[in-house]
């Protein structure tokens, strides 16, 4: 196909990034070719430019189906601001505006032309029609998932698209997406009549979000100290019904928060103005139902909580994943508590269909087991999506180390008699005041006399109070549901009495929910100017009533504030700065920069950027652990892998995994476990594919060749180099 500009030179001097991320490129060059893809990407993962980049290089329009108005508006302004021709057709335009765009589509001078899927084909295919007439290069089918009802989002009104390739068979379709599951997968290709697809899909690991779960009891608090900690940045707050939206929401704008409560049953206006607020950073916060977030493209939102247990981890990682689209740090919080669990089983009944509800009920305890898990929460969610992933992420509350867990087993049996003793009838205020033996008027004089009273003085009543949330939260307690709620043993609490289990417990120890960013910032930055620069566009963006993360990024103000740009030569190195954004905002900012040079008597580090830039792979150098080495013994005495996984009770996949480590070193030879045309294929298919994604490789082989076989070969390769 003819092209009029190369992919790379497109990505520099347009959009301001120095190189193409995961397999944007491949992509790329597939649709180039004039060839139909499937794209499966993570939100934030860099969807768009898989079909912005060739809408550039292409002599034609690129038509972009897109469900949202919302979603097409902020993508047309962006595109815009870095000097692209590009426009929407909706509904809300006149007809006078409509025209004035079929003007420019035939005069050929748009390069994107953004439409609603009802406005493409509806209207007897007028419009499909219309396109027929023009140059046409390409077809994008963003939230592709749409399409199916197998989806968790099915829109009827994408079933149409279905017509797409009879009537342009020769025009390429992209259809992209971040939904991961197998089944809405192949719809998506059926419905479409993709022709000779090729599927890119990526991980759906999103590094940049720290995973945390805290008790939910008394969490207020806990949430005002993290918004307080985080005032300058915004982020969504998730409830579960309209009413809780609406009373947090209060509740923290008269504590001082900038924050508004969205949900599908406020009045139209109210919402769009709401969304448009929190999309220029008016309203800091919006607390709200699930009706919020699938036409926000907002890149910079810093944190998402959940309040109130999701329904399942598909809806989980589909909120969190809101957050951080830009690349920075980010937080997913979520405060986990028994009594959402009750409350979710009750909806999740549905009458007269006992399959459907065993479905539901078995995704909610998929959900409580993510809460609960002591193990790594990425690793959980990748799991779940059916991908393989390392024991420890080092970016979750657990991995972190945040958690400090220690023995309490003493602690919970004081704590757990007390509750025996007073017939489980009292709340926890009152059990720590016994147990503190508390002179307080309130205590009964018969209390006074049980042998629990006092025998917990050696602790604070803060570390008193601390413990009975744990108990509560790793289920030894549980709470009644009655207008005084009163403490009451589990089956778990009995086992500790009776039969002296041991009881582990974080330790009371304030607990850091999240450190500030940067992971993928190697150098420090200059903090005070990383926020001027925040405030500069943000003054541009209100002159200019547009979005601010649409004007830069915050990662390209981050890169500004690390790298101290002072020449104007520098800025096309700086990320996100375009031609067209240089020429318009470059001097703004770097006469903000230079000021801030001057003053603090600092100078250019952009000789930092360029050793950093080439190195974009974080190399995990993998280390022997103990129970690597445990495989390795029972294997050097003749186990099989089968037997070492019996009766260590792991997976054979771990154990192929510890080897695996072995076959790297050269202590193991890789014959032994790979067949030579196995190994073949592996090599074969890594030198296609890249050694990146595991999951990608063994989507390109045969059923048979293992993940831990893949592992081995993709080791035994790193041994040989
Ligand atoms: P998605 O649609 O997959 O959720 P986007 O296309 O909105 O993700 O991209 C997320 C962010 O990453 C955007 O700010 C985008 O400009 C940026 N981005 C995409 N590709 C690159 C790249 N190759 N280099 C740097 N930034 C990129
Ligand atoms: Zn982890």
């Amino acid at each position: 196909m003819h092209t009029i500009a190369t992919p790379e030179h497109i990505l520099q001097s347009i959009f301001g990034y120095d190189s193409f991320r995961h397999n944007q490129k491949e992509i790329i060059d597939q649709t180039l070719e004039g060839k139909d893809s499937l794209v499966l990407m993570p939100t934030g993962g860099g969807k768009s430019l898989c079909y912005q980049v060739p809408a550039l290089c292409l002599p034609g329009v690129t038509v972009v189906v897109s469900p949202l108005i919302a979603l097409m508006k902020d993508q047309v302004d962006a595109l815009v601001l870095s000097g692209v021709k590009a426009a929407f057709l909706n509904s809300t335009q006149s007809n006078a505006d409509q025209a004035i765009l079929s003007e420019q589509l035939r005069n050929n001078e748009l390069k994107l032309i953004y439409v609603a899927p009802e406005r493409l084909v509806g209207q007897d295919k007028q419009f499909l029609h219309f396109l027929q007439t023009i140059p046409v290069s390409l077809f994008a089918i963003d939230e592709a998932h749409c399409i199916s009802q197998w989806g968790h989002d099915f829109r009827p009104e994408y079933r149409v698209l279905g017509d797409l390739k009879e009537v342009f068979p020769n025009t390429p379709i992209i259809a992209l997406t971040a939904t991961a599951d197998a089944v809405t997968k192949k719809d998506i290709l059926l419905q479409l009549h993709l022709k000779e697809p090729h599927v890119f899909e990526n991980s759906f690991n999103r590094p940049n979000i720290f995973y945390t779960v805290r008790p939910k009891r008394g969490y207020y608090d806990e949430l005002t100290e993290y918004l307080e900690a985080h005032k300058n940045d915004s982020g969504i707050i998730y409830c579960l019904s309209r009413a809780a939206t609406e009373k947090l929401a209060s509740d923290l704008v008269e504590d001082g928060f900038q924050a508004a409560a969205y949900h599908a049953g406020l009045e139209k206006n109210l919402r769009e103005e709401r969304q448009d607020q929190f999309l220029k950073d008016e309203i800091k916060i919006m607390v709200a139902t699930i009706a919020f977030g699938m036409g926000i493209n907002k890149s910079n939102v810093r944190f998402v909580v959940h309040v109130d247990l999701p329904k399942n981890m598909e809806g989980y990682y589909q909120e969190t994943g809101r957050a951080g689209r830009d690349g920075l740090n980010s937080d997913a919080l979520l405060f986990y508590g028994g009594g959402d669990v009750i409350k979710l089983k009750n909806f999740a009944q549905i009458e007269g269909n006992e399959e459907q509800t065993k479905i539901l009920l078995k995704k909610l305890d998929q959900m409580v087991q993510f809460c609960e898990t002591k193990r790594c929460r990425r690793k959980y969610l990748l799991n779940y999506f059916g991908e393989p992933a390392a024991d420890n992420c080092g970016s979750c509350d657990i991995c972190s180390g945040n958690k400090t867990l220690i023995d309490a087993t003493l602690v919970a049996q004081k704590f757990l008699s007390a509750v025996v003793r007073m017939n489980e009838k009292f709340g926890a205020g009152y059990i720590v005041d016994i147990l503190r033996g508390s002179n307080s008027e309130k205590i009964r004089a018969e209390h006074k006399l049980l042998t629990v009273y006092g025998i917990g003085k050696d602790l604070s009543k803060d570390d008193w109070h601390h413990y009975a949330k744990e108990l509560l939260y790793e289920a030894y307690l549980q709470q009644s549901n009655s207008e005084y709620p009163v403490l009451q043993l589990t089956e778990k609490a009995k086992a500790v009495l009776f039969k002296g289990e041991k009881v582990f417990l974080n330790s009371p120890e304030k607990q850091v929910i999240s450190k500030e960013p940067v992971i993928f910032q190697q150098h420090a930055y200059e903090k005070e100017l990383f926020e001027n620069l925040k405030k500069l566009r943000n003054k541009i963006a209100h002159e200019e009533n547009i979005p601010a993360y649409i004007i830069l990024s915050d990662s390209s103000l981050l890169d500004l504030a690390t790298y101290l740009p002072i020449k104007s030569s520098d800025l096309p190195n700086i990320s996100g700065f375009g031609t067209y954004k240089i020429e318009h905002y470059g001097a703004a900012f770097l006469e903000m920069v230079q000021d801030y040079c001057i003053e603090h008597q600092l100078t250019t580090r952009m000789d930092l950027k360029h050793p950093q830039r080439k190195k974009q792979i974080k190399v995990v150098k993998e280390r022997e652990t103990e129970t690597k080495k445990q495989s390795f013994d029972q294997y050097k005495k003749g186990y099989s892998i089968e037997a070492i996984a019996e009766e260590r009770g792991l997976s054979t996949t771990t154990i192929e995994n510890h080897l695996s480590y072995y076959i790297g070193k050269g202590e193991l030879s890789l014959d032994e476990f790979v067949k030579i045309s196995h190994q073949e294929l592996i090599k074969k298919a890594a030198e296609k594919h890249g050694r990146l994604s595991l999951r990608k490789l063994k989507d390109n082989l045969p059923d048979t060749i293992s993940y831990g076989a893949i592992r081995m070969v993709l080791n035994s390769m790193s041994l040989n180099e």
